[in-house]
């Protein structure tokens, strides 16, 4: 395997969404990926950029991830910024939701990347 190439993800979650856009068994509008993580266009877009980082593997929420694997989101963070030089002016607000009441509908970590456009703010 080439560095190029995706990693098999250890962690998964068979009846994961995101799981199943990491095996491919689920389309998305991928725009950019690592071995470690995906990107992908939102469904649902609520700024002209509207991408999401996915760690390929499953973990619930941002503090999970940071506890078990904190070179991981750094990952997830490095590639955040990458979409929004490509796909944006390099600016870019990057919003994980953290349980139901925060807004979180998919337990799989991901991180919001939204920009294109000048920004208000209204996080409630
Ligand atoms: P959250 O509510 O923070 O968990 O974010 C989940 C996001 O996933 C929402 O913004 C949805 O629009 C988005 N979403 C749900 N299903 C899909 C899908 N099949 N492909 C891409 N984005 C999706």
């Amino acid at each position: 395997m080439t560095s190029s190439q995706p990693n098999s993800p250890t962690l998964t979650d068979p009846e994961c969404l995101f799981c199943k856009i990491v095996a491919g068994t689920v389309p998305a509008t991928v725009v950019a990926e690592t071995p470690e993580v995906i990107a992908f266009r939102d469904i649902n877009p609520q700024a002209p950029m509207h991408v999401l980082v996915v760690p390929r593997e499953h973990y619930g929420d941002i503090a999970q991830l940071a506890a078990g694997d904190p070179a991981l989101l750094a990952g997830v963070v490095a590639l955040a910024d990458e979409i929004a030089g490509d796909l944006a002016d390099g600016q870019f607000r990057l919003i994980f939701n953290s349980g139901p009441h925060a807004g979180q509908s998919v337990f799989h970590v991901h991180g919001h990347v939204i920009g294109g456009e000048r920004l208000g703010w209204s996080p409630a």
